[in-house]
């Protein structure tokens, strides 16, 4: 596995490597989990090889967030790629990323202010600037994002389309514990009693799904039942539960078309999210 550190690295690999077929690309924050893991997966199945980046994004974190705390583990990290066959592994410094005086900015109007971007104002910003950057710096066919985070996926494919970015967005199912709960980096911030309340969050949209199934198709009713749900959980606090078109992000008040049951909570200080299709 080649690593690279800058992105005159980066391009100097590509150009030597221009004619090896497709190149898949996995952008991440480290701290990498099976979810991380079944993207690299698909990727490889998908492409001729396969380049994974570590970056853990300032520009993505609020200033009262966890960017302190966010886990890192580059050496753990670098190992399970080595042994999935990852190619290419790119590690930036945040000043390769945002050189001194950086002042431009990607940002995906409207959308960006939806679900997670209602209560991490700027978050998605941060998102599309460093993955257009990645995206130019390490030259992808194809990049590999999950649907756990289902609104950066709608923003990203967005600003592809926008920019003529000619890179192909693959979306990957959600990866869960045996329990239910969505795999995340930030699940190694909960303790053991916020660890066993966590999964109500997939719970509360498996409750939706379930309403959903027998014939609910108003929004308010089913999301009454995911926020139900939730508050059965007293260590459990509501951000949102939405239900959402997947493309524009706009809530519904009738699920009659393919839609999204989006939550986000807080299981102490640590904010997690989750989501679940509804076929429409
Ligand atoms: P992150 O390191 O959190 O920025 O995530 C990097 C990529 O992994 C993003 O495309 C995420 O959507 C994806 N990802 C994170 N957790 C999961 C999961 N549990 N299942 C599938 N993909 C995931």
């Amino acid at each position: 596995m080649t690593i690279c550190k800058t992105a005159a690295e980066m391009r100097a690999h590509r150009r030597t490597r221009r004619q090896g077929g497709r190149l898949g690309f996995v952008p991440t924050m480290g701290a990498l989990h099976a979810g991380h893991l079944s993207l690299v997966r698909a990727a490889r199945e998908q492409c001729d090889s396969v380049a994974v980046s570590i970056f853990v994004n300032p520009a993505q974190f609020a200033p009262h967030e966890d960017l302190d705390q966010y886990p890192r583990s580059l050496e753990r990290d670098r190992e399970l790629l080595e042994k999935e066959g990852v190619d290419l592994l790119f590690v930036p410094s945040t000043e390769e990323m945002y050189p001194p005086g950086s002042s431009t900015w990607v940002q995906v109007e409207g959308l960006s202010d939806k679900l997670c971007g209602q209560s991490r104002p700027g978050h998605f910003r941060g998102v599309t600037t460093v993955v257009a950057k990645l995206f130019h710096i390490v030259q992808p066919d194809c990049a590999f994002f999950g649907q756990k985070d289902a609104a950066q996926l709608a923003i990203i494919r967005r600003m592809v389309r926008d920019l003529h970015m000619p890179v192909e967005i693959v979306a990957c199912p959600i990866v869960r514990e045996a329990d239910g709960l969505a795999m995340s980096s930030r699940n190694t911030y909960l303790d053991l009693e916020q660890r066993r309340a966590a999964p109500a969050l997939y719970r509360s949209l498996v409750r939706v799904q379930k309403d959903f199934g027998g014939g609910e198709r108003n929004a308010a009713r089913l999301i009454g039942a995911g926020k139900g749900t939730i508050s059965a959980e007293p260590s459990v606090r509501l951000d949102y539960f939405e239900i959402v078109d997947p493309q524009t992000l706009d809530p519904l008040t009738e699920v009659d078309r393919p839609a999204l049951a989006a939550v986000a909570a807080f299981v102490g200080t640590t904010r997690l999210i989750d989501n679940l299709a509804l076929p429409g």
